[in-house]
């Protein structure tokens, strides 16, 4: 039986968040007669995106956030998105701009990324945005990271000399969530594919963190007693019916959350862990990129 007490309920935090934010949208609202305004864009048909995008626009409106959705096709040049981007970066009336990752492999992402106007890249990924969190002076950091670093202060009082293990070293989680680790005063070690040891690292952490893309691929092998686990991996298990040959689909995390919840302390789950943090996270970034827009000062919730 699943021990309720050990599940870190990121979808309880989310809506926390949000209620915090709130407040902060409608003040806005009120000062400059107009909501806080976040800018999608969608290339192409990926089922995952649209989901995800539709999931971030519907949060957006309930949270006092105007949202602009642009769907482009499949086959949008490089150079139009890059103009579409331009104009919104422009536009004295928007805030936020998202460009919903992966882009067709025609577009070149790095160069996207770089296009949007530091002050409005609420997903954290221009490099002046990377170079000012690497600094520990951040403006806007990646969502998702920030995201587990709010559920982590919560749930512990002290990050002080916690040791961290991050497992993935990308640029959208692993490289910026041991950023913000790191200027807390954690010991960070970072795993990936070529880590040598890998469970030797993992069974040293206190603080246990994996955003790989692998199936339930870390069990209770890689835990340290008692310690505190954020699944960020989201991969999708296809389970066809032997007999009726029906096809199911589950979302499992990179945790095989069964296995690992008898000797964690907490663990987030997946789904209802992390997703819906990164999610919040996304709406506090809006908002603060309004305030600092306008020259207000935004007095940071995380
Ligand atoms: P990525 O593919 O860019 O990076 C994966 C990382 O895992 C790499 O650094 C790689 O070195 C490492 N890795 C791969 N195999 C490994 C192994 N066997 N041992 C150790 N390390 C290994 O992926 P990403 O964008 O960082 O996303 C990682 C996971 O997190 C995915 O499942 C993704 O869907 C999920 N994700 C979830 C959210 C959310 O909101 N919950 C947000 C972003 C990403």
């Amino acid at each position: 039986m699943q021990n309720i007490s050990k599940i870190i309920n990121g979808k309880q935090y989310a809506e926390n968040l949000l209620k915090e934010i709130f407040p902060l949208s409608n003040h806005y609202s009120k000062k400059f007669l107009r909501n806080p305004c976040l800018a999608v864009l969608l290339v192409g048909e990926d089922p995952a995106s649209k989901i995800y995008v539709k999931n971030k626009i519907l949060t957006a409106e309930k949270n006092n956030i105007t949202s602009v959705e642009i769907k482009l096709p499949i086959d949008t040049s490089e150079e139009h998105l890059l103009n579409e981007i331009y104009k919104l970066n422009k536009d004295t009336n928007v805030d936020g701009i998202l460009v919903q990752l992966p882009l067709p492999l025609h577009i070149s992402e790095k160069l996207i990324i770089q296009s949007i106007n530091p002050s409005k890249d609420v997903d954290g990924f221009h490099p002046i945005n990377f170079g000012k969190l690497l600094m520990g002076d951040p403006d806007f950091v990646p969502c998702t990271p920030l995201g587990c670093f709010y559920m982590l202060k919560k749930e512990l009082n002290e990050l002080d000399g916690k040791n961290v293990v991050i497992i993935g070293r990308s640029n959208i989680v692993g490289k910026p969530m041991a950023s913000l680790l790191l200027s807390s005063n954690c010991t960070v070690t970072v795993t990936h594919s070529k880590t040598k040891n890998l469970k030797e690292h993992c069974s040293d952490a206190d603080i246990l963190i994996s955003a790989i893309g692998k199936p339930e691929m870390i069990d209770d092998t890689y835990i340290k007693p008692n310690a505190i686990i954020i699944d960020v991996g989201i991969n999708r298990l296809k389970l066809e019916n032997a007999k009726t040959n029906e096809k199911k689909y589950k979302l499992v995390g990179d945790i095989n959350f069964e296995s690992v919840i008898n000797v964690s302390q907490k663990i987030t789950p997946v789904p209802g862990g992390v997703g819906p943090m990164t999610i919040a996270c996304l709406m506090h970034n809006t908002v603060k990129a309004a305030f600092l827009n306008k020259n207000e000062k935004f007095v940071n919730i995380i």
